[in-house]
């Protein structure tokens, strides 16, 4: 069961991003780096920030994130989210994956115990249409 309703609107997949959804419906948590210099990015962009190279390649994370900052959520914005209130919108960020950081959602926890550093594992959150997005949780060895 996806952790929103279905009444969710799903990502749309564009020319940048597509590879990234891609990967995240085969379970894989990747992000855009730069062929020429390395530099990881997110969301991605058809140009590197830093070298301004066109050149792409992908960094693959093993999942591991920690919360980099953390807002709870208590007033719904949209219908689909009524039911998870209170909720937490997390930026996490990845020590296999230095550079970028992602917003997502902190699950299974009271959102009163998030703490900024804490240690998150990553799961697989299925929506409709076959779409994968990469939600977090509390990691067992925090
Ligand atoms: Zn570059």
């Amino acid at each position: 069961m996806a952790y929103f309703s279905e009444a969710m609107p799903a990502p749309h997949p564009n020319f940048d991003d597509r590879d990234f959804w891609a990967a995240c419906a085969e379970k894989r948590l990747q992000f855009q780096a730069c062929a020429e210099c390395s530099t990881a990015r997110h969301p991605p962009t058809p140009v590197c920030p830093r070298c301004r190279s066109f050149k792409v390649t992908w960094k693959l994370t093993a999942g591991r994130a920690e919360v980099y900052t953390h807002t709870t959520v208590h007033h719904a914005s949209h219908e689909a989210v009524k039911p998870n209130l209170p909720y937490v919108v997390a930026v996490v960020t990845f020590p296999d994956v230095p550079g970028v950081r992602l917003v997502t959602n902190v699950t299974d926890i009271d959102p009163k115990e998030v703490r900024i550093g804490m240690q998150l594992a990553l799961w697989w959150d299925v929506i409709g249409g076959g779409m994968h997005i990469p939600r977090f949780k509390p990691s067992s060895s925090a």
